[in-house]
């Protein structure tokens, strides 16, 4: 009920929140404190969290951002849908999102931006900004997001949070909306690495409806939290303090090694030559799934349907113009340019050719160090509006972040101090399925 009113009050300023579902989280609310009094319980029973927009839920609105899937609601809930209600998390809503997960600043969202909850005049990041946004403004201890090219760890930094994007396949897809479904991971944010824990504890583990979920055992994420970080060998990549590093930005991530180091952490120089590539890279590779998976919305099967169809082709064609903003649209061109005969094999394979040096420049890396660690993002948080005109600034929000999920990597982003006011995060890296070390240093630098 405190968090409820706390969302009354707070929500008007920032909109991180498309739906609100108060009666069904005090019926929730109602069957955790049930099980909490037949013991039944574990730790996320009765935490109030909130569930990024691109999450089925089965009864509620599920929009993706979008004025295409506005009045959508999913016949199913997703796995992690599904698995944090049997670990007794109660939702409160369903958080804002860049439309279908396209952005890095909340702007793109049909449901209007969200506002940092440090300084009402900046983005909180995104796509995952309604989640960050939550979370930082104190509405909610945890959340889910998803990360493609930085979706979690990117608005993380921005909103002064944690944010944990999974290894690739840790963590089912199904029911999770399609952008690049190659790079998408669901994954969580909290306050702490140990609530991350938690988080990802109750997400992770095989799903057979999802092709790409990878049937390795769920650790216990919490265990390994206060090991010592004595001799942990922390990479640190002369590609992530290049130019385009806010030297703010640059100051704080140097201290936080540092203070790493004071923990008996050692630092080691690797290097990562095909990182400039990383970027251009992405943007073939995520548009061209993307112009693939959002063939779906064409006015037929569900979503958005524009009026009075004169025939197919125009039902498509003006079912589309009105349920994708901008930023979508862009994508789906460019994606269909790249996958077009005749220019495949200059974007397309290509761009995965890259895609290889680049996971392949980690694991050299990651043979010599235990993580990687650099800023998540090369700025704080910028204004609303200063970027949404300039794509390529955008995107440049990603360039330390998209690597990652080229490599299908685990990454984090934690809080490390302020710049100008605005919250800066420090990113750690780590090899397959290493989630554990990644919340141990967290853990130990928090
Ligand atoms: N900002 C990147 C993009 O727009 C990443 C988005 C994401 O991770 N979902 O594609």
């Amino acid at each position: 009920e405190a968090l409820l009113e706390r969302v009354q009050q707070v929500e008007p300023q920032i909109n991180s929140l498309i739906t609100i579902t108060a009666e069904r989280a005090r019926q929730a609310a109602e069957v955790a404190d049930e099980r909490i009094r037949s013991g039944n319980c574990g730790p996320l029973t009765g935490v109030p969290i909130v569930h990024k927009d691109i999450f089925c839920t089965e009864g509620v609105a599920t929009t993706c951002g979008s004025r295409m899937l506005a009045n959508f609601e999913a016949p199913y809930n997703a796995t992690v849908v599904e698995r944090l209600a049997e670990a007794g998390a109660v939702v409160l809503g369903k958080a804002n999102m860049d439309e279908f997960a396209m952005g890095s600043s909340n702007e793109t969202s049909y449901f209007g931006p969200v506002r940092n909850p440090w300084d009402l005049d900046a983005v909180p990041g995104g796509s995952s900004g309604g989640s960050a946004a939550a979370v930082a403004a104190r509405l909610v201890p945890a959340a889910t997001g998803t990360d493609t090219g930085g979706s979690i760890r990117q608005p993380a930094a921005l909103s002064g949070v944690c944010g944990l994007k999974p290894t690739y396949g840790r963590v089912s897809r199904y029911g999770m909306i399609a952008f690049a479904s190659s790079l998408d991971q669901g994954g969580a944010f909290a306050r702490t690495a140990e609530d991350l824990a938690l988080m990802l504890g109750a997400m992770a583990g095989f799903d057979p409806r999802d092709s790409t979920s990878v049937d390795h055992v769920v650790p216990d994420y919490t265990e390994g939290l206060n090991r010592s970080i004595r001799g942990v060998k922390v990479g640190v990549p002369a590609q992530f303090f290049g130019t385009g590093l806010d030297a703010d930005v640059r100051s704080r991530v140097e201290a936080a090694l540092e203070v790493l180091q004071g923990e008996g952490a050692e630092l080691i120089e690797v290097d990562l030559p095909n990182m400039d590539l990383a970027l251009p890279a992405y943007y073939v590779i995520a548009p061209a799934e993307a112009s693939s998976n959002l063939a779906r919305y064409d006015g037929v099967r569900y979503g958005h349907r524009c009026a009075d169809p004169q025939g197919l082709e125009d039902l498509y064609k003006r079912t589309r113009a009105e349920g994708f903003g901008e930023e979508v649209k862009r994508r789906i061109l460019v994606g269909t340019y790249a996958l077009s005969a005749g220019y495949y094999d200059a974007y397309y394979r290509k761009a995965q050719q890259i895609r290889r040096l680049v996971a392949d420049d980690f694991s050299q890396a990651l043979e010599k160090v235990d993580v990687i660690a650099g800023p998540t993002a090369p700025t704080p948080a910028f204004d609303i509006g200063e970027r949404s005109d300039d794509p390529v600034q955008m995107y440049l929000s990603d360039m330390y972040t998209l690597a990652v999920n080229l490599a299908g990597l685990p990454g984090m982003s934690i809080p490390a101090g302020f710049s100008r006011g605005r919250p800066v995060g420090l990113q750690l890296i780590g090899g397959h399925f290493d989630e554990v070390r990644l919340l141990n240093v967290a853990h130990k630098y928090q």
